[in-house]
């Protein structure tokens, strides 16, 4: 027999354990099912989360799996494959497992897809960074990088500045010209150094960086360097569902309303899974009011059916 649950909630990031806790704490039966690879994994530490700041982002995430495993809620360490829509929601896990669900949260996140410049990808999180919010304190001061990998890349040169007055602007594949003078004046108010030229590799010495090589043959001695990855939004599973999206210049997400709600009645969404700026404090309260929302929605339809008995 196949077991049902109120809600099945697709992730275990900040968003789902979130929705999670209230669904738990509103006594739903609850199963989370959780791949476990948080888009925070490479970080060592998480800043900017109130009574938080600091705590390395697994021990943050096991904390929340004790607190939801309180209120009976289930983890499994599973991928949702599949979701077919009907009266309810059939839930396919990749282990073998079905589960049926009268509501759904999808907390999937996304995936951080990074410039093929050698040497980057090892060093994510550490001393190659992509959010100023997230590690700028950590390397204030420092002399920093900024990767150019579109135009827009302008707008993160000058955020970093906040953190360093030593900024150096690598444009890489983008060309001068592509610039608006009023970037080129901005950068320059900030202080921030253009560099035309294409990077060809990272210099590491001692596991730390310590340069950026060009293709050009020279060097620039950084510590810090800071780039966009290119954001892969998980929405497969509600695009699958015909859940309408949006486009956003950091990929399509899905319409939601102010609670998470999609244009799939019964299905919800919260953190990365609708929007590239979602921090880790943003994802555990859109978790939040979605899960509200859903015991809502719930009691209603129930009070609803019982009354046209
Ligand atoms: C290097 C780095 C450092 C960062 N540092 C900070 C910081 O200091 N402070 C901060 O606030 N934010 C930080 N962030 C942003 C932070 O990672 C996100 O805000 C946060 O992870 C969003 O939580 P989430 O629950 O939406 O997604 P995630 O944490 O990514 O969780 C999504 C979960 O869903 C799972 N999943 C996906 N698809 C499926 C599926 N089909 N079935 C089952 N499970 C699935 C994934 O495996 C994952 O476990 C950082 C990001 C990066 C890349």
């Amino acid at each position: 027999m196949t077991e049902k649950y109120a809600v099945v909630v697709v992730g275990g990031g900040a968003a789902g354990l979130s929705a999670a806790l209230v669904l738990g704490r509103a006594r739903h039966r609850t199963l989370v099912v959780d791949a476990g690879e948080p888009r925070n994994a490479p970080a060592a530490h998480m800043q900017g989360y109130l009574t938080r700041d600091g705590m390395p982002p697994a021990e943050f995430l096991a904390l929340g799996r004790e607190e939801i495993a309180r209120y009976g809620v289930e983890l499994v360490r599973d991928r949702v494959v599949d979701v077919a829509r009907s009266e309810e929601f059939t839930v396919v896990l990749a282990g073998g497992r079905t589960v049926q669900a009268r509501r759904l949260v999808v907390a999937t996140g996304l995936k951080d897809e990074l410039p093929a410049v050698a040497g980057v990808a090892e060093r994510f999180g550490r001393d190659v960074l992509h959010c100023p919010f997230c590690h700028g304190w950590e390397v204030r001061d420092q002399p920093f990088g900024v990767l150019a990998s579109s135009p827009a890349s302008v707008h993160q040169a000058l955020m970093v500045s906040q953190w360093s007055k030593d900024v150096r602007f690598f444009l890489h594949t983008v060309a001068e010209e592509e610039l608006p003078d009023e970037d080129l004046r901005r950068l320059a108010a900030a202080g921030v150094e253009v560099v035309p030229s294409e990077v060809a590799g990272l210099a590491v010495e001692d596991d730390r960086l310590t340069g950026i090589r060009l293709a050009d043959g020279t060097e620039h001695a950084r510590s810090v360097l800071f780039l966009a990855p290119r954001a892969v939004p998980q929405t497969g599973l509600l695009e699958g569902l015909g859940a309408e999206l949006h486009d956003t210049p950091f990929g399509a997400y899905p319409v939601v309303d102010a609670t998470g709600l999609t244009s799939v009645p019964g299905v919800w969404a919260a953190g990365n899974a609708i929007g590239f700026a979602e921090q880790v404090v943003h994802a555990a309260s859109g978790g939040y009011r979605a899960a509200s929302a859903i015991v809502g929605d719930l009691l209603m339809t129930d009070l609803d059916a019982a009354a046209q008995v």
